[in-house]
C-alpha cells in the first residue's frame, strides 16, 4: 500500500501569509490552521499537511540565529513523523536563512522547502498560491517510497534551487531569487522536472544537527577609495572571530600596504579572512591577477563561487561547531552541502 506522505508546514512569517482585510484595507495574518479552506487546490495534492506557526510571525529583516535555531527545532522534534517540510518566510533574508540551516543540518535525508511570495496570499494577482502548491508537490514527491529531493531548497516562481546557491535578486519581479553558479533542481511547468544529475543523493547516516552559531562575524564589502580607518575599525572590533571580505571580479583587492597590512594582522590575531566575489556570478580565483596575488601569500582564504549569504553561514556555522583557525581553509575551500562548484 502506497503511503501518503505527510509534510510539515512551517510558517515564520513574510507577505505571504498575509491576507486584505478589505473593510480597512490593511494586511494581517493567515492562520495557516484554516489552510486548505483558504487554498482548496491543497485537496488535489497526495499529501496530509499540518501545520505550525511562529507564535509570533516576524518580517523576515528580523531573521536571526534565534530563529534559526527555532526552525531547527522545529525540524528535529518533527523529523521522524514526516516526510518533508514546507518552510514560509518573508524573502528578503530568505537566502540567508536556508543557507544556514542547509549548514545546521548534517545527513540530511529529507526535503525542506522554502519558499515565500512577493504579493500576499490574499491578493488577487499573488504569486504566492502557485510558490506554495508546488513546494508542496516537491516536498511531497517520492520514488519508491523515498523523498527526491534530500536536502534544503528554495522554491520560487516556477524554479527550485539549491538554498544556498540562492541569492535575492529582485524586490518587485516575481522571480525574486537566482542560482547563478549551479543550475535548478527542477523546474515547474506543465511538468514537474527534476535536473536528476544535479540532485544530492540520499545518504545512510543519520541526522546530526548542529545549533552553535557563531555571533562575532562581519561581512566587509570594499569599494573605491575606502579608507584606512573602516576597515581598520572592522577589523579590530573586540571579539570578532571571522572575516567575510567582499572583493571585486575574481576576488581583487587594493594593493595598499596599509589595506594588505591590516588583513595579515588580523589573520596573525588567528581571525580567518574569507574572499568572495561582489560578483552576482563567477569565482573567487586569487593569484589570476597581481591585486589578489598578496591576499593568497597571507593566507586569505578562497570562497570560490561562493554566495555572499552561504559564506557567512558557513564560516558561523564552522566557527559555532568549534573547528579550529588551522581547519578552516580546508573546511571553507571544500564544498559541505553543495555550497560550491568544485
Ligand atoms: N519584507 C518581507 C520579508 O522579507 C518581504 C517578503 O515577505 O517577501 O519578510
Amino acid at each position: 500500500m502506497i503511503k501518503i506522505p505527510n509534510i510539515l508546514l512551517i510558517y515564520t512569517g513574510g507577505t505571504i501569509g498575509m491576507v486584505k482585510d478589505y473593510k480597512t484595507n490593511a494586511l494581517k495574518a493567515f492562520d495557516f490552521d484554516q489552510i486548505k479552506e483558504k487554498i482548496p487546490e491543497l485537496n488535489l495534492l497526495d499529501c496530509n499537511i499540518k501545520t505550525i506557526s511562529f507564535s509570533k510571525l516576524i518580517d523576515s529583516s528580523n531573521m536571526s540565529p534565534k530563529y534559526w535555531i527555532k526552525i531547527v527545532d522545529i525540524i528535529e522534534e518533527n523529523y521522524e513523523e514526516v516526510d518533508g517540510f514546507v518552510i514560509l518566510s518573508g524573502t528578503d533574508t530568505m537566502s540567508y536563512t536556508s543557507s544556514a540551516i542547509s549548514f545546521m543540518l548534517e545527513n540530511l535525508n529529507k526535503p525542506i522547502i522554502f519558499t515565500g511570495s512577493q504579493l500576499p496570499i490574499g491578493d488577487l494577482r499573488t504569486d504566492a498560491k502557485e510558490n506554495l502548491i508546488t513546494a508542496f508537490e516537491i516536498a511531497a514527491r517520492q520514488e519508491n517510497g523515498t523523498p527526491i529531493i534530500n536536502e534544503v531548497c528554495l522554491y520560487f516562481e516556477y524554479k527550485l534551487y539549491r538554498a544556498n546557491r540562492t541569492t535575492k535578486i529582485s524586490s518587485e519581479q516575481f522571480e525574486a531569487f537566482q542560482s547563478p553558479n549551479f543550475p535548478p533542481l527542477a523546474e515547474s511547468g506543465v511538468h514537474l522536472n527534476f535536473n536528476d544529475a544535479y540532485l544530492r543523493k540520499e545518504n545512510n547516516k543519520g541526522l546530526i544537527v548542529r545549533k552553535k552559531i557563531e555571533d562575532n562575524v562581519v561581512i566587509l564589502k570594499l569599494f573605491p577609495g575606502i579608507k584606512e580607518q573602516v576597515v581598520k575599525s572592522i577589523l579590530n572590533i573586540p571579539n570578532l572571530n571571522g572575516v567575510i571580505l567582499e572583493t571585486y571580479g575574481s576576488g581583487n583587492a587594493p594593493t595598499n600596504i596599509w589595506f594588505i597590512d591590516l588583513l595579515k594582522e588580523t589573520i596573525d590575531k588567528k581571525i580567518p579572512i574569507i574572499n568572495v566575489t561582489q560578483c552576482l556570478s563567477g569565482s573567487v580565483n586569487m593569484g589570476y591577477y597581481e591585486t589578489s596575488s598578496e591576499l593568497q601569500s597571507i593566507g586569505v582564504i578562497s570562497g570560490k563561487d561562493i554566495t555572499t549569504e552561504s559564506a557567512i553561514a558557513k564560516l558561523r556555522y564552522l566557527l559555532g561547531v568549534g573547528i579550529l583557525f588551522e581547519d578552516i581553509k580546508e573546511l571553507f575551500e571544500k564544498s559541505l552541502r553543495g555550497e560550491l562548484s568544485y
